[in-house]
């Protein structure tokens, strides 16, 4: 007998798949969930290899985690609503290993095991539409073992395959003729490897100045090469020295925007990431070029298939705790306990707020990029999902966050949060020594 339930498919088991599937799950009467991984691991960009180009399936790798990773948030706002960090007491700012057991107990308390298909690569996301105009998803996914593909229908869909995987390389005149070592963030993982070199970290961004802050311990000198209005406060990193975009490289001499140059050994991109589904039926037209993926509404709903849904397109966020609202929201429309406005309206409200970004000065690449829209945008999805949304504390932590490492890049990490009263946002917080 046909099931009545409805039948949803995750696509990846990193934080935001998971939460997916803790919702979902903890609804038995209403849902039928299959999450699928393409590693044998959850945990997504939380689980470390050595591994640079392929995994043990012969697949892209996928984390970008770096061996002495330390969060850039703290855990005190990173923790799940609903799953605290056991230990209340340690560092703040912890290394990546305990957000991955983190990860581990989530899906062992929600018992979420048997709803996981490991070693599942999911090939292909096609839409079909049923006689009563009703659409559903074929997808098709192939059991990495034993090479078996196989194709099942879904009601809904939720895209949760990540978008810190595909390195944006921007193009550089002269690269080709460089004789030196070039990768990107992704395949960074240990400063050792870069001993008594001259590096060019190209970008300043989080990642840019977090590698740049192990590596400058082991090279001989870093040319942190960016574009940013104002030049950072680098005065505790000796051999770090600030310079424009690059113009041109020929061989190892790097011409920068200013005019100066140096010889280089060692170019590192710390220049993003790109959007990739390359699963996605190309019936389905979604945009991703632009570091924007389009037409999506609300950051959630793709406006023209209202059962397929993208998790975490939002950048410079709080993604852990947003991954709970997004999740609430997705299943109200689900359950019909939340509406869309029409197609025509979604557009027409989105192309309205794009404008006004774009008038603001925002760039298109820049858009999904929230920092301080962040806080509307929760309010509102939880408000139509009629849950509770961000704790007050949690902005309060994260704006003190962002001073301090504005203050200090370099020492921030060293700061331990307590919260005292979260409803009252009492917090205390020990200066680093
Ligand atoms: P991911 O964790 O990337 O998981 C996606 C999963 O989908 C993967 O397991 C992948 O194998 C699977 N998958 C992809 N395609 C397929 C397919 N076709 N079939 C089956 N499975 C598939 N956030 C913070 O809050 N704090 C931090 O300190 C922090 N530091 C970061 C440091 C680095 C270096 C990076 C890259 C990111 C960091 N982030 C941090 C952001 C982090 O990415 C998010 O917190 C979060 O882990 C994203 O989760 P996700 O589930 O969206 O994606």
């Amino acid at each position: 007998m046909p099931s009545s339930k409805t039948r949803v498919a995750i696509i990846g088991g990193g934080v935001a798949g998971l939460v997916v599937a803790r919702h979902a799950t903890s609804r038995p009467e209403i849902y039928s969930v299959s999450l699928f991984e393409q590693t044998g691991q959850i945990g997504g960009t939380w689980v470390y290899t050595d591994e640079t180009e392929t995994d043990r399936n012969g697949l892209p790798v996928h984390s970008s985690m770096y061996k002495n990773l330390r969060t850039n948030l703290p855990k005190e706002i990173m923790e799940i609503p609903d799953f605290p960090f056991k230990d209340r007491q340690g560092p703040s700012f912890v290394h990546h290993s305990v957000i991955r057991q983190y990860l581990l107990d989530y899906s062992k308390h929600f018992n979420l095991y048997p709803h996981i298909k490991l070693n599942t690569l999911v090939n292909h996301v096609e839409p079909e539409k049923l006689s009563n105009g009703q659409v559903i998803w074929s997808v098709t996914y192939t059991d990495l073992a034993t090479r078996v593909r196989t194709v099942k229908t879904y009601d809904a869909v939720v895209l949760c395959n990540g978008h810190y995987t595909v390195g944006h390389v921007p193009p550089i005149p002269g690269i080709e003729g460089f004789k030196g070592t070039s990768l990107h963030s992704h395949q960074y993982r240990l400063p050792e490897n870069y001993s008594g070199k001259n590096v060019c970290i190209l970008g300043a961004s989080w990642s840019g100045i977090d590698i740049c802050i192990e590596v400058s311990k082991h090279a001989r000198k870093i040319y942190l090469s960016h574009n940013l209005p104002e030049q950072l406060d680098t005065k505790m990193l000796k051999n770090v020295e600030q310079r424009f975009g690059i113009d041109h490289i020929n061989e190892n001499s790097f011409i920068f925007r200013d005019g100066s140059s140096a010889q280089i050994d060692v170019l590192i991109y710390c220049t993003g990431y790109n959007f990739t589904y390359p699963f996605l039926s190309s019936k389905v037209e979604v945009r991703t070029d632009n570091n924007h993926v389009e037409p999506i509404y609300k950051h959630l709903v793709h406006m023209d298939w209202p059962n397929l849904f993208f998790m975490g397109l939002p950048a410079i966020v709080v993604p852990f705790p947003m991954f709970h609202i997004q999740t609430q929201y997705i299943l109200g429309l689900i359950e019909g306990r939340v509406k869309l406005p029409s197609s025509k309206q979604m557009y027409e409200e989105y192309e309205l707020e794009k404008k006004s970004l774009l008038e603001q000065g925002i760039a298109i690449r820049h858009i999904n990029k929230m920092s301080d829209r962040q806080w509307a945008y929760y309010d509102d999805i939880a408000k139509a999902a009629n849950i509770v949304g961000f704790p007050p504390v949690v902005k309060m932590i994260y704006d003190y966050c962002c001073k301090m490492r504005e203050e200090d890049f370099t020492t921030y990490k060293n700061y331990q949060f307590r919260i005292i009263d979260r409803e009252n946002f009492t917090v205390s917080c020990c200066k680093p020594r």
